[in-house]
């Protein structure tokens, strides 16, 4: 559809339009017989991608699974605590942790924190109420948990704990919630017909979140469906990949194509290069 308007908006340029900026990223609307045609450029270079460069913030849309590792010490450096702002009637923490005890230790990254504060607040507004359980944990804590998970499992890799620096939580963008009706049930793919883990996936994409791991998208992502976990990508990012149907996975091929094109066509690497990712050493 997109490739379709941008032909035409090359045609309808050829018959009339003003010429295009030289500007960076100059958005150029025509309107022709009735038809709005938005294009972006930058140097004249088409950006063929449903979201615009300035809208998608490398950082927040970074990757890390089982093919691409993050460094050993990659630290998020705007981590920040997740503090009590309400308890309920049994003193369960609202908004910063499952249990008294756990509040206060659970940290996300400051963007991502302030939407998920002002997400789980509508929520309650809504009468769905969502425990934050985990969130930042460093390369360190995983390969601890990941090692733990091991031996309980007589070395068996089920798939729900990932090894340390394919993990989505050491990018301190990744929030696991727990519906306050599912509590005590376990974590497990049940929880998906809770009705908080539905009012999740309906509205965490106006909050800048993603379900990180959708059902659907289970050999793709090689991670077991986790109605839990939400990850933060920014609500243009979000909105995108969640209308579609998408796991960050499958954004990132789209985003790369775009890339590949993007350069093809002369447009320049600067403007780029912070959205390819090479994984780290896995050891
Ligand atoms: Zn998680």
């Amino acid at each position: 559809m997109k490739r379709m308007y941008m032909a035409l908006a090359m045609a309808l340029m050829l018959m009339a339009a003003p010429a295009l900026g030289e500007d960076d990223g100059e958005i150029s609307i025509q309107q022709t017989a009735g038809i709005f045609i938005e294009e972006v450029t930058y140097d004249d270079v088409a950006w063929n991608f449903p979201i615009d460069l300035s809208e998608m913030d490398p950082d927040l849309v970074r990757l890390a699974n089982k093919q691409m590792f993050l460094p050993k010490d990659f630290v998020p450096d705007d981590l920040v605590t997740m503090k009590t702002r309400k308890q309920d009637k049994e003193g369960n923490n609202l908004n910063g942790g499952v249990k008294k005890d756990t509040g206060g230790t659970l940290k996300l990254r400051a963007e991502c924190a302030e939407a998920l504060v002002t997400m789980l607040e509508d929520a309650m507004d809504e009468g769905v109420t969502l425990y934050l359980k985990s969130a930042y944990r460093s390369y360190q804590t995983q390969a601890t948990m990941y090692y733990n998970r091991l031996e309980s499992n007589n070395g068996k890799d089920l798939g729900y704990v990932t090894k340390a620096g394919a993990s989505d939580h050491q990018t301190g963008l990744a929030a696991d919630l727990i519906p306050k009706e599912w509590l005590g049930k376990g974590m497990t793919r049940a929880m998906g017909v809770a009705e908080g883990c539905k009012w999740m996936a309906n509205n965490c994409a106006r909050y800048g979140f993603i379900l990180r791991y959708p059902e659907d998208k289970e050999d793709i992502t090689e991670i077991n469906y986790e109605p839990w976990h939400l990850r933060y990508v920014g609500v243009p990012v979000a909105t995108y990949i969640m209308e579609n149907g998408l796991c960050l996975e499958e954004f990132h091929v789209e985003l790369q194509a775009a890339i590949d094109q993007f350069l093809a066509d002369g447009g320049r690497m600067s403007l780029v290069r912070d959205f390819i990712q090479v994984s780290a050493e896995n050891d």
